[in-house]
């Protein structure tokens, strides 16, 4: 989507360790009319797939999830991260490895909320390693809901994430798909 790559290539600070910084439109501060247009583009990609609910994992995705829940005009649920998961057990769970916090934690989301025969779609800030998807997809499976497919604003696809969610049949569209990105030579998007 040119106009978000347009935004990363504005806004987008390059950080340590591979990590893209786009706080001052999708990380910290929201800029909501233009993330609310990346909201509409995923119910053009989704229109037809009769979603009945959008999942993410907090914090970063709640914001774009919410976003394109409005088009669909659908609940928005998010799974939370816990470090007790014990004391929960009307709960699904599964684990994911923070790719930019380097902690593993546990995502629970409430059996209330979740539940077979549901067409979920997942949406999410960044595709990295995939752990987030992973974890995402696996409460979705635990419930008996149908995965529709994944909705990422920026996915890193020189990381492997993209491909390994990709390879086990999952859809998954990205609004922006970053190739390459480095100090020296900048950002370069795939074609
Ligand atoms: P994954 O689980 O695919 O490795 O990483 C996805 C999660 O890590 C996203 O939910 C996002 O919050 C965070 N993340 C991964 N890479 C980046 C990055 O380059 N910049 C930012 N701001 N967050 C990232």
């Amino acid at each position: 989507m040119k106009l978000l790559e347009d935004k990363i290539l504005n806004d987008g600070k390059i950080g340590e360790g591979d990590v893209l910084k786009v706080d001052s439109f999708l990380n910290h501060r929201m800029d909501v009319a233009f993330l609310s247009k990346l909201g509409e583009e995923f119910y053009r990609l989704y229109k037809d797939c009769n979603v009945n609910k959008i999942l993410t994992i907090e914090a970063s995705g709640i914001g774009i999830a919410c976003l394109t829940a409005q088009f669909f005009n659908v609940p928005m649920v998010f799974a939370k991260k816990t470090k007790t998961v014990n004391i929960f057990s009307d709960v699904y769970t599964s684990k994911v490895e923070s790719f930019t916090h380097k902690k593993t934690y546990d995502i629970i989301v409430s059996k209330e909320f979740l539940l077979p025969g549901d067409r979920v779609l997942i949406i999410d800030d960044f595709l990295a390693q995939g752990s987030a998807l992973n974890g995402l997809i696996s409460l979705v499976n635990d419930a008996g809901a149908e995965l529709v497919g994944c909705g990422i604003v920026i996915e890193k696809a020189f990381q492997p994430g993209g491909d390994l969610i990709r390879g086990r049949g999952i859809r998954v569209e990205s609004l922006a798909r970053i190739e390459s990105m480095s100090c020296a030579n900048g950002i370069k998007f795939c074609d």
